[in-house]
């Protein structure tokens, strides 16, 4: 953490003039003029807590880009710019377009600043699909069950969807999930998985074909040891894929160089394309001329004999190869626009930044809330190491979470809850504030000290 931040006291930190301070040294605060963000008028539902009229229409506080990230103003540009070649060319788009090359490579374009975000080769990665639909592509190829090797680990209470896609291929090969499936649980008493336990569990069962973590679990906010968990996969034999949903644009990811056999991951959450944006996908490099049985689309074919419409299916090398439709162009040029952001703040910058503005949360969350925590009304589940997470915390509410939810957003602190007793703070570095850290704790305090007072 910044050491302004580690060594000011409880009254520093709480003030307005600390984050404000904190604000004007930031170097990437120009970045926040790039997105819209919401007012609190439109978020606060139908009882908003204001002191007058005019709070309406200031910003709203909004800490929920793990959910869906806000609209960088680029991004509408873009598709804006779409919509008038599209009314003023039509099908010529496709080849003869102002802005780039036509919609027929609508995705070139994508694949550098993708594959910085990701530390992968433009080869190994590209926009295509979305995110479950491309972890049962890639299982489709790269989850080859034998009688002596069936299984998948994946960590319990994954996202919905992944244990969905997960158990559906299972029966898809014929295995009864209840068997086939390893859900890694935290130890009894705790709430985030220990690497030592992955690792066991990935060494001591030999029947594992296929380690499917996400990078950083939605629930708790935990970020695995990608590289470590791939190695010992490796070593025993696993195929290791990766769903990058909440790590993509959040945390640092090496997958070439950390040996990831495949990685996707959605883009509406920190990379703000807008709801149901296109997903992206990882294949290494290893894999890039394998014509391993896919699930084959033409948009997959070689390039140089896509449009020639012959049956025969000959893949384009790398993750293209398992492209399966043409894409969307309104949803690539909005994901484009982001990217662009991305690349001008550069994600080096964005995560040093990111470390400190979560550490300033944390900080005011264990000093102004110390007594709420004391009392068990509320515990941080996320690991405390900044190495182990990104910019979200997850709080845990043993009582009236949805209460405490309800009342921050009718604060216009927006957030999102998990059921049963969690809500996410994700403090994104490309829009939000050192500002907006402490008004969401001060709104915290406030309806903690009236749910729950606290006798002096
Ligand atoms: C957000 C998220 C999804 C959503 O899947 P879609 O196919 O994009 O609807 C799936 N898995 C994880 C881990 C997620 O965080």
């Amino acid at each position: 953490m910044n050491d302004t931040i580690a060594n000011a006291s409880i009254q520093e930190l709480s003030s307005w003039e600390f984050a404000q301070k904190l604000d004007a040294q930031d170097p990437l605060a120009k970045f926040r003029d790039e997105f819209a963000i919401p007012p609190r008028r439109s978020v606060s539902g139908s009882h908003p807590v204001v002191e007058s009229d005019a709070d309406l229409d200031k910003p709203c506080t909004y800490l929920c880009g793990n959910s869906l990230g806000l609209m960088p103003k680029r991004s509408r540009e873009l598709v804006m710019q779409e919509f008038d070649v599209w009314a003023d060319r039509g099908v010529v788009g496709h080849w003869d377009h102002p802005g780039h090359g036509g919609w027929a490579v609508i995705d070139e374009p994508l694949k550098e600043p993708l594959g910085r975000l990701v530390g992968a080769k433009p080869s190994e990665v590209t926009p295509m699909n979305t995110l479950t639909a491309n972890l049962h592509a890639m299982m489709a190829s790269f989850y080859k069950p034998t009688k002596d090797r069936f299984k998948i680990l994946i960590e319990a209470k994954a996202f919905p969807s992944d244990h969905y896609a997960v158990s559906s291929q299972l029966r898809l090969h014929g295995f009864d999930p209840e068997e086939a499936l390893i859900a890694l649980a935290p130890r009894q008493g705790e709430s985030t998985l220990r690497t030592e336990d992955i690792i066991q569990t990935i060494r001591n069962d030999h029947q594992i074909a296929l380690v499917m973590l996400s990078g950083i679990q939605y629930y708790t906010g935990q970020l695995f040891e990608i590289e470590k968990i791939t190695r010992v996969g490796h070593e025993e034999g696993c195929v290791v894929g990766w769903d990058l949903a909440h790590a993509v644009g959040n945390a640092p990811l090496q997958l070439h160089d950390w040996d990831v056999d495949f990685a996707c991951w959605c883009s509406y959450k920190y990379l703000n394309s807008g709801a149901g944006g296109i997903a992206g996908l990882f294949v290494h490099e290893k894999y890039a001329n394998d014509d391993r049985p896919r699930l084959a689309g033409w948009w997959g074919n070689d390039k140089a004999t896509r449009f020639e419409m012959k049956p025969e299916f000959k893949p384009s090398p790398g993750a293209s190869g398992y492209q399966m439709s043409n894409p969307s162009i309104l949803a690539t040029a909005s994901l484009l626009g982001s990217l662009q952001v991305f690349d001008a703040a550069g994600f080096s910058a964005l995560r040093s930044k990111s470390v400190s503005l979560t550490g300033y949360l944390e900080r005011l969350l264990d000093t102004v809330l110390e007594a709420h925590q004391k009392a068990g009304h509320f515990s941080i589940l996320t690991p405390r190491d900044p190495e182990h997470r990104g910019c979200q915390l997850s709080l845990d509410f043993p009582q009236r979470m949805m209460d405490i939810f309800a009342q921050l957003e009718a604060r216009g602190v927006i957030c999102d809850e998990r059921k049963p007793t969690v809500i996410r703070i994700a403090p994104v570095p490309l829009y939000n504030t050192y500002t907006d850290a402490l008004r969401a704790v001060l709104s915290l305090k406030d309806i903690l000290d009236s749910f729950f007072p606290i006798s002096q």
